[in-house]
Order: C-alpha cells, then sequence, then structure tokens
C-alpha cells in the first residue's frame, strides 16, 4: 500500500494530521512556513521537506491545511510538477475556491480531493471524526484508506468538489445561530433579574422538544408537505414583536432577533403567514 505523504501547513489542525498519519505508519514528510511548529513532529520520526515541495518526488499524497485558499494557491503556484501524486486540500474555503484550486491541481498533472474537516484537532484520528471530501471516483479509492485514519467517520459526496464546501456552510448556519440564540437568551435574563443558573437548567431541558420540531421542519422541507402547522409564521410574529417591544422599553439588545422578526413578517406578507415556520424556506431566495 501507498504510505508516502508531504503535509503542508502545521497550524493546530495541519499538525494533528500530520501525527495522527505519522501515527497510522505513514512516512510523513512535513512543511511549515514556521519551522519551529515541526519540531514534535521530527521528534516523534516525521520528516522535514527543506522547502514546500522539496519532498513532492517522495510521496504519494499531499494533505494542505493552511488557513486558506489564497495562501494554498501561493504555495502550489510554486510547485514544478505533481506528477499525478494526490493532493489532499483540507483548508477551509468555498465550493469556487475548491473548483479554481481542482484547476490548478490539474495543470499540475496532480489529482484532487477537497475535504472540510467538521471536528476539532484533538478529535482527527477519532473514529467519530467526520470529514466531508469530494472528487473523482478513481482517486477518493486511492484515498480512501489515508482519509479514514483521520476521521474514521469520512463522508464521500461525489466527484463535485464543492459539495464539502456547500455542505459545510449549510452546518455551520445552524451550529452558530444555535449557540447564539443561547447567548441572546442568557442576555434578556441577565437584563431582566433572572435567576441565571435557574434559566440555564430550563434551556438544558430545551433540546428534547427542539429535537421534534427539528425532525418536523426537515421532513415539511424534503417532502414538501407545510401541512402539519404547530405555530404559525404569524404567531411566532406576535410573539417576537412582543419581545422587541420589551427589548426596547427594557434597552435589552435584540438585534439578532429583529432578523428573524423581519423574515417573519416577510412571511406574512407573501402569504404564508398561516402555515409553520418551515414554510419560510418557500420565501427564501
Ligand atoms: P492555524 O493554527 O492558524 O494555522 C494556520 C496555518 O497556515 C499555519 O501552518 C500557517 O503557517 C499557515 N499559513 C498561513 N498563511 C500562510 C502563507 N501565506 N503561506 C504559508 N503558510 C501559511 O489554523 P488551523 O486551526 O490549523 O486551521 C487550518 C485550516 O483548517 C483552516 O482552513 C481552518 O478553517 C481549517 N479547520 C480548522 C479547524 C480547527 O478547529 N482548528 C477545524 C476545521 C477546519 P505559520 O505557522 O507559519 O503561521
Amino acid at each position: 500500500m501507498e504510505k508516502t505523504v508531504l503535509v503542508v501547513g502545521l497550524g493546530n489542525m495541519g499538525a494533528a494530521l500530520a501525527g495522527t498519519l505519522l501515527g497510522a505508519g505513514y512516512d510523513t514528510w512535513v512543511w511549515n512556513r514556521t519551522k519551529e511548529k515541526a519540531d514534535i513532529l521530527l521528534q516523534k520520526g516525521a520528516l522535514w521537506s527543506e522547502s514546500v515541495w522539496a519532498a513532492v518526488g517522495s510521496v504519494d499524497y499531499v494533505v494542505m491545511c493552511v488557513s486558506n485558499y489564497a495562501s494554498s494557491v501561493e504555495l502550489l503556484s510554486t510547485c514544478p510538477e505533481l506528477d499525478e501524486k494526490v493532493v489532499i486540500q483540507l483548508t477551509t474555503g468555498t465550493a469556487s475556491d475548491a473548483n479554481s484550486f481542482e484547476g490548478l491541481v490539474r495543470q499540475k498533472q496532480g489529482l484532487y480531493i477537497d475535504g472540510a474537516i467538521m471536528a476539532y484537532p484533538s478529535a482527527i484520528g477519532d473514529q467519530n471524526c467526520l470529514l466531508l471530501v469530494a472528487g473523482s471516483q478513481q482517486v477518493w479509492a486511492k484515498s480512501e484508506a489515508l482519509i479514514l485514519k483521520l476521521g474514521g467517520q469520512a463522508q464521500y459526496l461525489g466527484e463535485e468538489v464543492g459539495a464539502p464546501s456547500h455542505l459545510d456552510h449549510a452546518l455551520i448556519a445552524p451550529s452558530i445561530m444555535m449557540q447564539m440564540a443561547v447567548i441572546q437568551g442568557m442576555h434578556m435574563a441577565q437584563k431582566a433579574g433572572v435567576d441565571l443558573d435557574f434559566y440555564s437548567k430550563m434551556m438544558s431541558s430545551l433540546p428534547g422538544s427542539l429535537k421534534a420540531d427539528l425532525e418536523r421542519h426537515t421532513r415539511a422541507i424534503i417532502d414538501k408537505d407545510f401541512s402539519e402547522v404547530q405555530a404559525s409564521i404569524r404567531t411566532w410574529k406576535e410573539a417576537l414583536d412582543r419581545v422587541l417591544e420589551e427589548g426596547q422599553t427594557s434597552k435589552i439588545n435584540v438585534d439578532l432577533l429583529s432578523g428573524v422578526n423581519q423574515m417573519l413578517g416577510q412571511g406574512v406578507e407573501q402569504g404564508v403567514g398561516e402555515e409553520d415556520v418551515a414554510a419560510l424556506t418557500k420565501i427564501m431566495s
């Protein structure tokens, strides 16, 4: 089995990727702009690439993980020839970043896999760690073993290399919004002088009921069937109107909720006010 890899970028994530591959028995060449970050890996047996591409002739795979695609492009543009090596790009970017980068890798006669990491560095190598990846079937078949060492739950999404980014973004949205919802609630409770420990306990019991909401909404959108209405868009709008009014009189910051209320208002204006909130997807353009 091909087990030689060059890891480019040894920040928090790149170092975790390189350490995991090294632990999994790969001959692991490493390069980082700031060499000191390689010290621990070199002590553990990693090999130092004297320049970013010095070791590329000795490896089968290149794993890239730097801050952004602009830096990746800058680095790759100095690469002479990839000669059928597989570049696994794990830097976070947009779908269009992934498409352009694939073009650049192909110009250099390389093979390409794009990925998005759904985990912190401490989870890399874990059986439950999820990586989303895409690229040609043949390149996936060639890279699967290595990628599964990084994330036991790696999911291949098909040939369109922008797919991991699209899914990543669609997951970032609920993740940050759910966290912001907690921050908003704590701010309101704090301003109102509510017992925060008691309130935080009440919030802990929410996930149970939210789970049912999430399932109802996702099902309604997939099936395009919004007939089950637990609370209409109009009802939610009226509730938020009261919260915003209270926010103004009591000087509570409700900026986040204003945006949501605007969206609910558009739903009412555009004729879906009596439907469940999932029906807002019908008017989102
Ligand atoms: P980080 O700790 O800030 O490391 C950034 C890396 O990029 C360093 O190796 C840095 O080199 C390198 N770099 C930046 N600009 C460069 C340039 N112009 N030329 C060469 N190298 C350059 O970030 P990280 O947490 O490892 O994140 C790396 C990527 O993983 C990001 O795209 C991030 O979105 C993604 N990611 C991270 C996490 C996470 O939890 N950390 C989770 C999922 C995805 P120097 O050491 O020389 O500065």
